[in-house]
């Protein structure tokens, strides 16, 4: 183990909300951040250093990296020539393979897959007769997704019998894509796993999530996930983090079909990053998705991950967060506010954390 002493610099690609608690978490072990983003985001005002540059000025990206001890990422859509640009200079973590599964569909379910983990049954979709071809394969509803570049259900769109395949086409604007079947879940959990270096792997209590309008609503710790189901989701997470020789947070979204079914629980997809249903671990842990984050790239001891509390996360989408003086006043809630300006429909503004008893 080589421990970035405090005082080091990480490099954070990207400058989101995510960025944003990443460097919250770095300053409270004494860790500076740098953060490169092609905007001006919420991580912007709690950065020791920024650089507003664009993702595919490598140069620019490479001379970034000499001036930080190690470079992470908080989106996955990095650009793999950009990650690589940073590698002539320092360490990525997690690495550009992470990268490259996650940014594409296809890739993702065929890797998954590869490991002997279920997925939804799917194929790829090139064209019309692709999609003709897939839809009888797979048979109906299913569901067409953009194989890059989607995310908050955006890039999606549900096909039945009888729609016309043109028409689902256009809906993703005739990309690239995959045709997957439905999965009649129960719920939805994800698996917030945080591997280090030397390959030691630690995990948070699986939270069960909701969404609306395909964007994460909330996420409640515990689930009712069986004992049984839990073990073999945190197996499947870390099999996943162990095949991509991951650093860092790695979230892991899962369907839960039943405990009647052979396998409980279908991979959908996963987040080379911190997750947004890790952001109860801020007020329920003793050390968050974000610090462990940092502890794993900065290869220093993983932190505890146990919950001392039960958590509920509610994301405040758009206008919810007009609602903030009186979250404020709220004595079993953490607030989190993101500090953007405008807050646009379907936009995270912030989120809050409602704590309670540890029940289980
Ligand atoms: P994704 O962008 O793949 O995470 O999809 C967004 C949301 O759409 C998921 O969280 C599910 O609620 C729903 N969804 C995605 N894929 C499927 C599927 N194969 N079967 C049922 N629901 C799905």
């Amino acid at each position: 183990m080589h421990p970035l002493p405090p005082g080091s610099t990480i490099g954070i690609l990207g400058g989101g909300q995510l960025g944003r608690m990443l460097a919250m978490a770095a300053a409270r072990l004494g860790l500076k951040c740098h953060i490169y983003s092609d905007h001006r985001g919420p991580a912007f005002d709690v950065a020791a250093a920024t650089t507003l540059g664009e993702f595919d000025d490598f140069d620019r990206v490479t001379r970034f990296a000499e001036t930080v001890d190690v470079v992470t990422y908080e989106f996955e859509n990095v650009p793999l020539d950009t990650a690589r640009a940073a590698l002539n200079a320092c360490p990525v973590r997690p690495g550009v393979k992470a990268l490259e599964v996650a940014q594409d569909r296809l890739t993702e379910k065929r890797f998954v897959a590869g490991l002997g983990l279920p997925v939804a049954p799917f194929a790829p979709v090139d064209d019309d007769a692709g999609l003709a071809n897939a839809a009888a394969v797979l048979g109906l509803p299913a569901i067409l997704k953009t194989s890059r570049l989607g995310y908050d259900g955006k890039g999606q769109v549900r096909l039945r019998n009888g729609d016309d395949i043109s028409t689902a086409r256009a809906a993703i604007g005739f990309r690239p894509a995959i045709l997957e079947s439905v999965v009649a879940f129960e719920f939805e959990v994800s698996v917030l796993v945080v591997r280090a270096p030397g390959g030691e792997t630690r995990f948070y209590d699986i939270p069960l999530n909701t969404h609306q309008n395909g964007i994460l609503h909330s996420s409640a710790v515990p689930s009712p996930l069986p004992t049984r189901v839990r073990a073999r989701a945190l197996e499947m997470a870390s099999h996943i983090a162990t095949a991509l020789d991951y650093v860092g947070v790695l979230g892991v979204e899962m369907f839960y079909v039943g405990n009647n079914a052979a396998e409980p629980l279908i991979v959908n997809e996963m987040a080379p990053r911190v997750h947004n249903s890790g952001h109860w671990t801020i007020d329920a842990c003793l050390v968050s998705q974000f610090e462990n984050h940092i502890r794993a790239v900065a290869d220093w001891p993983l932190g505890p991950t146990e919950r001392h509390s039960d958590a509920v996360m509610t994301n405040l989408i758009g206008d919810d967060v007009d609602t903030w003086s009186k979250l404020a006043a709220a004595a079993d809630l953490g607030l989190h506010l993101y500090g953007k300006n405008d807050p646009r429909p379907g936009r995270k503004m912030g989120h809050v954390t409602r704590i309670g008893p540890k029940t289980s």
